[in-house]
């Protein structure tokens, strides 16, 4: 079965499969049918209606499979106009042109196509998971969902993650900690404030002790230091009253040494009693050691095809990594996939038609190594 790597590309970007609110089950019922076809074997799972990703088997003896991720949901438009139409798939000068075009239905579609031209080789050997995802943009649902199932992810022995790097590997990412502080108060008339508790008041005092706040970590020699942010602030409905309840949102972004539960131990400390922490993102950061015999093949491969040969980096962004790794065992983690990084999330979102094909042979290899082909 031969599907071409463009053509299936601008089909998944006519599926609008904006997250939020995330509306992926014909998104992911089309890669399916594709994936059926061609001889795998194809499990939906739904963490919310409509909300489908899906787990694809083919092959798998003795030793675990190799992994290839993706995620089908893409970001909003933004409020700029677009000068392309988002969803039609156009195709401009080498580009192609589309929310998710980097984003990273590219990936998604590259993935497909090493996958379905093997297939019929791969029984019999380590075989091949793929692992495509609903809700990954806001805050890996679908891949934590399916984490959280006995059993379902399998195993594995190693994961491609196919969002946009220039099909660059990269050797891990921080991971994400957001969190919402809130304080609450007694409201009562602002003309009486004295009668009132004001939740401004214990909200601002804590959160400005985060402006000096430094981690007690090293920092890490390639993903750098831990990094916090408070990113939003909201207290009160109208002027003329005592605030009951003021909310504070910190964005934190962990290295792969820190535990989150430890992070959100050491913080409440420092904020204090007056305001309670909730977890909104909780997915931690994936290493994979450069000096790794499968990472060294994987950079092998990638620079044989592209020709280029960049230094060993890290994503700037967390990825369904966070989600999948731990639960294949902290299996080493490629993030390679054929989508320009710095597209992702923009006005007039774009790939490079060339990447695609890269993709394709870079996937093809390592799979077809990791199986013995
Ligand atoms: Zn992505």
């Amino acid at each position: 079965m031969t599907i071409d790597v463009l053509s299936l590309t601008r089909a998944l970007v006519r599926y609008d499969t904006i997250n939020p609110p995330g509306d992926e089950e014909a998104c992911a019922r089309h890669v399916g049918a594709l994936l059926e076809t061609a001889g795998f074997a194809v499990a939906y799972h739904e963490f919310a209606p409509r909300r489908t990703s899906l787990i694809a088997r083919i092959g798998g003896a003795d030793a675990p499979p190799l992994c290839f991720t993706g995620h089908i949901d893409v970001v909003p438009l933004g409020t700029r106009p677009w000068t392309h139409d988002p969803f039609a798939g156009e195709t401009d000068g080498g580009r192609l042109y589309g929310r998710g075009t980097s984003d990273m239905k590219s990936g998604v579609a590259a993935i497909v196509v090493a996958a379905t031209q093997l297939a019929k080789h791969v029984a019999g050997t380590r075989g091949l998971v793929l692992v495509i995802t609903a809700g990954e943009e806001t805050g890996c649902t679908g891949a934590l969902h399916l984490a959280s199932r006995p059993g379902v992810l399998g195993r594995a022995g190693a994961v491609v993650v196919a969002e946009p790097t220039g099909n660059r590997p990269l050797v891990g990412h921080k991971g994400a900690l957001w969190l919402t502080a809130r304080a609450s108060g007694v409201t009562a008339h602002g003309s009486m404030p004295e009668h009132g508790v004001n939740a401004v008041y214990k909200a601002a005092r804590a959160v400005t002790k985060l402006e000096r706040f430094e981690f007690d970590v090293a920092r890490h020699p390639v993903l750098g230091p831990p990094t916090l942010n408070v990113g939003t602030f909201h207290g009160g409905l109208n002027i003329n009253s005592v605030p009951d309840a003021a909310e504070a949102q910190i964005d934190i972004r962990s290295i792969p040494d820190q535990r989150h539960e430890a992070v959100v131990d050491l913080l409440a400390e420092v904020l204090g009693d007056d305001v309670t922490l909730k977890p909104i993102v909780d997915v931690e950061g994936v290493w994979t050691d450069p000096d790794d015999p499968w990472m060294r093949e994987v950079v092998e491969v990638a620079a044989r095809v592209t020709g280029e040969r960049p230094a060993i980096g890290a994503a700037p962004y967390f990825t369904d990594a966070s989600a999948l790794t731990p639960a294949y065992g902290g299996a080493p983690t490629v993030i390679l996939g054929p989508g320009e990084m710095a597209l992702a999330h923009q006005t007039d979102e774009y790939c490079v038609i060339d990447r695609l094909g890269e993709a394709v042979e870079i996937y093809v290899d390592l799979a077809r190594r990791w199986c013995r082909l």
